[in-house]
Parts: C-alpha cells; sequence; structure tokens
C-alpha cells in the first residue's frame, strides 16, 4: 500500500487513501508531508483529502453497508475481526516501529498501542454474536421486541496521540455492530490507521466496509462530519473542534460521541501507600510524554503528606529523560513544533506566575535538535485559580496542590470544566466509596490508574470532557440503535 514516489530529489514513501479496498491518491493529488516528531525530518507524505475523496469514502461504504458487509451474519464479522486482530500481532514489530516513528513516543509505547490495538479488534470480534435485543412484556395477543441495528455509515475522526489505539477503539466498535465506516485520523498520525485498514482487507474484509481517507482537520475533517451520507459521527480530539463537529452533525440530525480532553485529579491521602502510589503517579503524566487525554495532569496531596510526596516525585522526575523513539526513553519528542510551543509556553507563565518547578528532567544528549522535545517539569504548590490547576497541557507537566480534608479533595477534585478520570490512593474502604461516587469523571480508579487503559471498561468524560461512551459493551450501543417491532398475532 506505499509506493516510492520522486519527490524533488529524495523518495518519500507515499501513503494514500483507503477507499473502497483501494490504495488511492487524493482527487486533486495533493500531499502533506509527514515528519518524524524525533529529528524533525520529513520521512514520507500522505494524500491531502478534500470533499471529494471524503464524497468516495462515504459512498464506497455506503455501498458495502448496503451489500456484502451489511449483509454478514454476525458470527462471520467476528471472525474476520479476530482475524484482523491477528494480523496485527503478526505484524507488531512493523506496526510499532511505523508508530512510534511517526508519533514520536518511545517504541516501548508503539508495541504496548500495536497490542492494545490489537485486543480492540479481538474484544469486538468475540462481542459481534453477542449483542441482541429483547422480547418486551406488552398487550395481550402482542409480541414485542427489539431490533438491534447497526447505523449504517459511521465517521470516526481521531486525533494524533495513540492513533493505532483510537482506530481500534472507534472503528473496531462501529465494524463489530456491521456500520461501514470512514476514518479521518489526524493529519500528524496517520501511518498505522491506514496499515491496519489494509490489512483488515488482507484478511478479507469487504471492499468499502473499512475506508480511511487522510488529510487535514479544516478540509477532510470537516467534509467529514458534514457529510449528509452519514449516519453517525465519534470524535476524538480537542474541545474546541468536538464543538465544530457536533454542530456540522446537527445540521444532518445525527448522533455524535465526543472523546475530548481532561485534567484528571489523582488524589493522595496521607493513609494511603506512597510506595505503591509513587510510580503510578510519575507514570500518568509522563506516558506518552503527557499526550494522553487521560493523563493524571494534577496529584492532589493531604497536608499531613505533602511534603513526603513531594519529596518522592522529585526524585523521580529529575531522572526522567525525554528521548528519540528508538533510544526507548522515559518519553519521546512532542507531536509537532506546535505542541512544544504550547507545552513551553504553560511551563514559561507558570514561571512567570512564580509557582515553584520542584524538579525537571532531561533531554538526552543524542536527541537531535530538530526534534519536538519537552523536558518534564514538576510545578507545586500550584494555586487552585492558577490555568496550570485547570487547563489540559497535553504535555509533560505535573501540578500538586494540597487539600486539607476529604470535602477540600472532592471541591479540588471537581474544580475543572473537564470529568474524564480520577485516581484515590488511600487505604479506608468507606472513603474509597464516598470519592468514587463524588467525584465527578467518567472513570474512576482506586489505588491504580490507568491512563488511557481497559479496552473492557467503558470510557468518557463529562462536561468539557465530552459525552457518550467508547470502549467495552458500552461502545457498542452508541454504534447501534434499537428498532421496536410490534406483531398482532391475536
Ligand atoms: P484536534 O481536535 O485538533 O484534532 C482531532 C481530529 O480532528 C484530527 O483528526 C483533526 O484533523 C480533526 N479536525 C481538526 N479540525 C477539524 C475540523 N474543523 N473539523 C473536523 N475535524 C477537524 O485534537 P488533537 O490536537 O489532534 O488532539 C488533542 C486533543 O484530543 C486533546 O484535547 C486530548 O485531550 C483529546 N483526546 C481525547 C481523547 C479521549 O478519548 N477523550 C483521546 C485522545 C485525545
Amino acid at each position: 500500500m506505499t509506493a516510492a514516489i520522486q519527490n524533488g530529489a529524495a523518495k518519500l514513501a507515499t501513503f494514500a487513501h483507503l477507499i473502497d479496498g483501494r490504495s488511492v491518491s487524493a482527487r486533486d493529488g495533493q500531499t502533506i508531508p509527514v515528519l518524524a516528531p524525533s529529528d524533525g525530518k520529513v520521512f514520507a507524505e500522505i494524500a491531502r483529502g478534500t470533499a471529494a475523496d471524503v464524497d468516495a469514502a462515504v459512498a464506497a461504504a455506503r455501498a458495502s453497508f448496503d451489500g456484502a458487509w451489511g449483509r454478514m451474519e454476525a458470527a462471520e464479522r467476528g471472525r474476520l475481526l479476530a482475524r484482523l486482530a491477528q494480523a496485527i500481532l503478526d505484524n507488531a514489530e512493523d506496526l510499532a516501529a511505523l508508530e512510534s516513528r511517526d508519533t514520536g513516543k518511545p517504541l516501548r509505547q508503539g508495541r504496548a498501542d500495536i497490542a492494545a490495538a490489537a485486543r480492540y479488534f479481538e474484544f469486538y470480534g468475540g462481542a459481534c454474536d453477542k449483542i441482541h435485543g429483547d422480547t418486551l412484556p406488552f398487550l395481550a395477543g402482542h409480541l414485542a421486541l427489539t431490533l438491534r441495528e447497526a447505523h449504517g455509515v459511521t465517521g470516526h475522526v481521531i486525533p494524533w496521540n495513540y492513533p493505532a489505539q483510537m482506530t481500534g477503539r472507534s472503528a473496531g466498535g462501529a465494524l463489530a455492530m456491521g456500520n461501514a465506516v470512514v476514518v479521518k485520523p489526524a493529519e500528524d498520525a496517520c501511518l498505522t490507521p491506514l496499515r491496519i485498514a489494509a490489512l483488515a482487507l488482507e484478511v478479507g474484509f469487504p471492499p468499502g466496509a473499512f475506508n480511511v481517507v487522510t488529510g487535514y482537520g479544516e478540509e477532510a475533517g470537516a467534509a467529514l462530519a458534514a457529510h449528509p451520507g452519514i449516519d453517525f459521527l465519534s470524535f476524538t480530539g480537542s474541545p474546541e473542534v468536538g464543538a465544530l463537529v457536533q454542530k456540522a452533525a446537527a445540521d444532518n440530525h445525527i448522533a455524535v460521541t465526543l472523546e475530548l480532553g481532561g485534567k484528571s485529579p489523582q488524589l493522595v491521602f496521607a493513609d494511603a501507600d506512597l510506595d505503591a502510589a509513587l510510580p503510578i503517579l510519575v507514570n500518568a503524566i509522563v506516558q506518552n510524554g503527557g499526550q494522553t487525554c487521560s493523563a493524571g495532569s494534577r496529584v492532589l496531596v493531604e497536608q499531613p503528606v505533602y511534603d513526603a510526596v513531594v519529596e518522592g516525585l522529585q526524585e523521580r522526575f529529575a531522572g526522567l529523560v525525554a528521548a528519540p523513539y528508538d533510544a526507548d526513553g522515559d518519553l519521546g519528542a512532542l507531536i509537532n513544533a506546535r505542541q512544544r510551543d504550547r507545552v513551553a509556553g504553560f511551563i514559561a507563565r507558570a514561571r512567570e506566575d512564580g509557582i515553584p518547578a520542584l524538579a525537571e528532567g532531561r533531554i538526552a544528549d543524542n536527541a537531535p535538535s530538530g526534534g519536538f522535545y519537552v523536558a518534564p517539569v514538576l510545578f507545586g504548590p500550584v494555586p487552585q485559580a492558577n490555568r496550570l490547576a485547570r487547563d489540559e497541557v497535553f504535555g509533560p507537566v505535573l501540578s500538586i496542590l494540597p487539600f486539607a480534608d476529604e470535602a477540600d479533595a472532592i471541591s479540588l477534585a471537581n474544580g475543572t470544566e473537564y470529568g474524564l478520570v480520577a485516581g484515590i490512593w488511600t487505604r479506608d474502604g468507606a472513603r474509597q466509596m464516598r470519592l468514587a461516587r463524588a467525584v465527578r469523571a467518567g472513570q474512576v480508579f482506586v489505588n491504580c490508574y490507568g491512563a488511557g487503559g481497559g479496552i473492557e471498561l467503558p470510557f468518557g468524560g463529562f462536561g468539557k470532557s465530552g459525552h457518550g461512551r467508547e470502549k467495552g459493551f458500552e461502545a457498542l450501543y452508541e454504534f447501534s440503535a434499537p428498532k421496536t417491532v410490534v406483531v398482532k398475532h391475536g
């Protein structure tokens, strides 16, 4: 699916759209250069999709839904998804290298992401023939039942932070219910979604069931979100663009799931097992360079252990190293120069605001100067009113805030516009339950934390974190709708 083409003096791998089972260039022949975040150099190019390419993909998906894919038995769909999972695993090392090169993430993380992508298709493959309707108690002489039906053609606009995983999560669930999908990955990271869709063809998916159109958000993304031919839209990305696509979808009267950002808190009480908590607190913000919607970006600490937690975090932060993807450091480069500058802006403003930088990691000596690296920083105490305590940085920046008691902790935890994930660290069982209820978040972890993890676990947010749920069986209800049938038999 890649071809070497002549581009000036250098030969670049070109990744075309995958539409109707074929690898096709943009209608107007335009391309977008693909940069490796680790060194900032162009190493490939993708098709710059426009409305015409989106039209073709939606038409192909519709034909497949009305044809071979839509008519396929659920069990057979399940087998195909399972075969795709295996094909991803069979190609795991190549896919991990591609994912890491394309996004800058350490190879270790690339490997974990590919394993997770495979697991999504495996999980949803197994679920295909296990979602069904009900029979309903109704009037005498009538049989009432529900059929659970696919929407038809679903659009999936996904971000650059976990392209392979997001493809499995979003497209996997929709395909399981029998929808034909059009995926629009982020312009900065498209390569593994294209490769996964190509593997789907290889294992026997009918043409048109699984399409990928690449391009800029304002062009291909906006065209997909506003397309009258899609029946449902799954969007993962920023709150600002989420609002735009929801408005576009409203004009077509279709439902939308929005998986947006977060400012997820981890609450550490004085009775917590700090040895268990500390490495997880660090990993929850450093994983993927902090570019994780569910990153644990705020640590709220009960005053008696504040100094001990700060000390433990300082020690760990001081040893963190940002390195090229193939050096497999604690974190890699951020996705692009804009993201690096945005994160650097947050760090500079926090310093200007007089917030103490308690510890800093470093950038590896051998990191190419053209790469988009940011050394991790630990700030604290961060005043609740400061933007560092409220806004999503989407980088390796951790804020620590002290709290006095449980009520104070809840007020701080719920004190942002987001509500995606929370972590609670305490040995007190009753407090675990109270806090799990009181914290406004789509997922709550007690004495553990899953930044982005858990294929089986429904995931989604409140407020500026979005609405609707992906992952687990819950996603399958989003990607389908019940149809009620009533038969009068007398
Ligand atoms: P983004 O909103 O800029 O882009 C996301 C996708 O939307 C990309 O494919 C992009 O091309 C597309 N897009 C951009 N403008 C568009 C438009 N006008 N119309 C239609 N599509 C458009 O987000 P990003 O910078 O790629 O990702 C970072 C954000 O995503 C963060 O806020 C992060 O928290 C969030 N995110 C959320 C989750 C989750 O599951 N809740 C997961 C990953 C990332």
